[in-house]
């Protein structure tokens, strides 16, 4: 019997599902539910890390990324530090679809959604300014001393919580998987950082052989554990969601960059089975199939990753 489409998120795309999940229940493509799942997401203000209203880096600029890859394909699109465009995802896929190319970052993918009708609009909301100017005075770093932001960042990111991004895996009728993610990065970064989030293999990855995989968290962590792509092979060698999820998760612990932080993961397989992970308890995502009137919450596994920061690494 074929398995009941559905997708899986982060739980701050719980508010993107329903329009996610009518698409495929119309039939509709798994990439194209993730297009309409994200969206709110990336409209919602309220959200400091995804779309409008994320929190800016160190020279107040919103800079966005976004991926998303075809499993039946292996196509992937994705921009990265976007400045002042609506709907990334939809603009990642734009990628995908158009260009002979996977990732478009900066003026470039600025130029390129402007290209093609994309509307702009001030992505930096009050309290999004507010919250960071606060945790620049907080640490000292206030005003901003342009000549010096290596230092400034070094500051303002220390024991950085890293939480936020959206994620989303769908499976279709059609059985062809997708996955994307959407982020303003995280706040305070040093302007161009780009994170796991637009990186295929690193933030998501996709195949329909065996499954999909996205994440949220440090970044540089998951580029390099290359934890999205890392998961899905672990699928592909046979091993469940739950296996497949915990080892690419216990892999982190040979990261030793010194900089800490914490890694969520989301695994969906081609079978419809799933798994969610995160390197601190308490955390949730959620999930629905096209028979669901709403979606369910589910605890995420906490698998300890070892990413203490180091004092040495911070010498002020
Ligand atoms: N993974 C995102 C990044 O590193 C941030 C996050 O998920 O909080 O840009």
């Amino acid at each position: 019997m074929a398995t009941e489409p559905l997708m899986i998120c982060s739980e701050n795309g719980a508010i993107g599902l329903e329009a996610g999940l009518r698409v495929l229940r119309a039939g509709g493509r798994a990439l194209d539910a993730l297009e309409a799942a994200a969206l709110p997401v990336e409209l919602n203000r309220q959200d400091r890390t995804v779309g409008i209203g994320g929190v800016p880096n160190l020279l107040k600029q919103v800079q966005l990324d976004a991926g998303i890859m075809d499993g039946a394909t292996l196509s992937v699109g994705a921009v990265a530090a976007l400045e002042g465009y609506l709907e990334p995802v939809r603009v990642a896929r734009k990628v995908l679809e158009l260009l002979p190319h996977s990732l478009l970052v900066g003026p470039g993918a600025a130029r390129f959604a402007q290209e093609h009708g994309f509307e702009q609009a001030e992505h930096l909301t009050a309290e999004a300014e507010a919250q960071w100017r606060a945790r620049l005075q907080e640490r000292g770093v206030w005003p901003v001393d342009e000549d010096h932001l290596t230092e400034c960042c070094r500051r303002a990111l220390r024991e950085e919580r890293w939480g936020g991004t959206v994620n989303f895996i769908a499976l279709d009728r059609a059985g062809d998987l997708a996955a994307c993610v959407s982020t303003s990065g995280i706040g305070w970064k040093y302007p161009g950082r780009v994170g796991d989030s637009p990186q295929a293999g690193a933030g998501f990855y996709a195949d329909n052989r065996c499954g999909a995989a996205c994440c949220t968290g440090r970044g540089e962590l998951a580029i390099q554990g290359g934890t999205a792509l890392r998961t899905v092979i672990h699928l592909e060698q046979g091993l469940a969601p739950l296996e497949a999820g915990t080892r690419a998760m216990q892999f982190l612990r040979r990261v030793r960059d010194g900089w800490g932080g914490g890694m969520n993961l989301l695994v969906l397989d081609r079978t419809g089975r799933h798994a969610g992970f995160s390197s601190v308890t308490g955390r949730k995502y959620a999930y629905q199939s096209i028979s669901m009137d709403e979606y369910a919450m589910e605890e995420r596994t906490c698998v300890e990753i070892g990413q203490e920061e180091t004092q040495e690494r911070y010498p002020f």
